[in-house]
């Protein structure tokens, strides 16, 4: 159940309803908005059905909550969620742009990767330390090494970092570096470490599922919400089709279902779902129009000899001219880049 309070509502109604709810036995998860204050109440429904919550104190109306999951839907939060990395905001009307080597794989590999991306545009960059690999004999990341190096890049090119987290044991560890944690797409319906991620301060990307539905997707996404970590952002990276002929499908109607149905930004992986080098513009542009929040693309120096996923890494120049073109694109949408 959402309890909607009523715009000129009091901080000692709020209070009051909360109260209320804890009586009874109930969680109250508060949303504070521009406009106003929801209230959402788990726990036993009946017993909160019995509240006449019309008549309590500075309560417009209460909205029992048909979906899997609430906090992470529109119906408990109007507003679109800015998620905050670093210094660089997600959602709310900008398009962001993410990237990096898909794994880090020695210094000179990161910094100039790095430092080629930041002088392009990008805001936020990407490497992992742990590569969740097909084959146990592939490269599987540098572990600790691999985000000292990240750290390192921070330093040198001001920008904050996100990197992939596999394990539940790794979140510490990850999070005492990075500024923001991924949940890969192998990893979604993993609720022990969705709940880790959910309990650890930093923001956290959440990627789809590869064959996971838009609910599906959505209720990962609330057992981390639902730990207290309110910071997600949601990719998708494409799913598995009948279609063999790119890597994943992209699924670009997920984005305005996904905004409809959530308050959460969601951006692209042009990299991941086309797998191919010549696909990751196009996808790319596409998550400009379809109104994405922005776009995480995988960028090397040498793609010829990367330790992973060098067919769909672009080239620093590739990268630099996609994003001219992303950010007229941007712009012309309305979006702040
Ligand atoms: C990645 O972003 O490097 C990655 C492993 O992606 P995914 O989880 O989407 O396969
Ligand atoms: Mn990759």
């Amino acid at each position: 159940m959402i309890i909607v309070m009523r715009r000129e509502a009091t901080p000692a109604d709020i209070a009051g309803v909360v109260a209320r709810l804890e009586q009874i036995g109930c969680e109250a998860h508060v949303s504070q908005g521009q406009v106003r204050t929801v209230i959402g109440a788990i726990g036993d429904r009946a017993a909160v059905q019995m509240v006449p919550w019309e008549a309590v104190p500075g309560v417009e109306r209460a909205v029992p909550v048909l979906k899997t999951f609430k906090f992470v839907s529109r119906d408990f939060q109007d507003e679109d969620t800015i998620v905050k990395v670093g210094g660089v905001s997600i959602g709310g009307g900008s398009f962001t742009a993410i990237a990096g080597p898909c794994a880090v794989e020695d210094r000179e590999q990161l910094m100039r990767t790095a430092e080629a991306v930041v002088a392009a545009g990008a805001k936020v960059l990407r490497g992992d330390a742990f590569k969740p690999r097909t084959s146990p004999y592939s490269f599987q990341g540098l572990g600790e090494k691999g985000l000292q190096l990240m750290a390192e890049a921070r330093e040198t090119f001001g920008v904050p970092f996100v990197a992939e987290v596999l394990d539940a044991r790794d979140v510490e560890l990850v999070s005492s570096y990075a500024d923001m944690l991924r949940v890969g797409t192998r990893n979604m319906a993993n609720y022990t470490l969705l709940a880790e991620v959910g309990r650890q301060p930093k923001p956290v990307q959440l990627k789809r599922g590869f064959t996971a539905t838009l609910e599906e997707w959505l209720n990962a996404a609330e057992y981390i919400y639902k730990e207290g970590n309110h910071e997600i952002v949601l990719v998708e990276r494409g799913i598995r089709t009948f279609e063999t002929a790119a890597r994943n499908t992209l699924d670009i109607t997920a984005v305005p279902l996904i905004k409809r149905m959530s308050h959460l930004p969601i951006m692209i992986d042009p990299s991941h779902s086309g797998g191919k080098r010549d696909l990751v513009a196009p996808l790319a542009r596409a998550a400009v129009g379809v109104g994405a929040d922005g776009i995480m693309v995988d960028v090397h120096p040498a793609p010829d000899a990367a330790l992973v996923d060098g067919e769909q890494a672009l080239l620093p120049a590739e990268f630099a001219d996609l994003m001219v073109t992303i950010r007229s694109l941007a712009l012309v949408l309305g979006f702040t880049v």
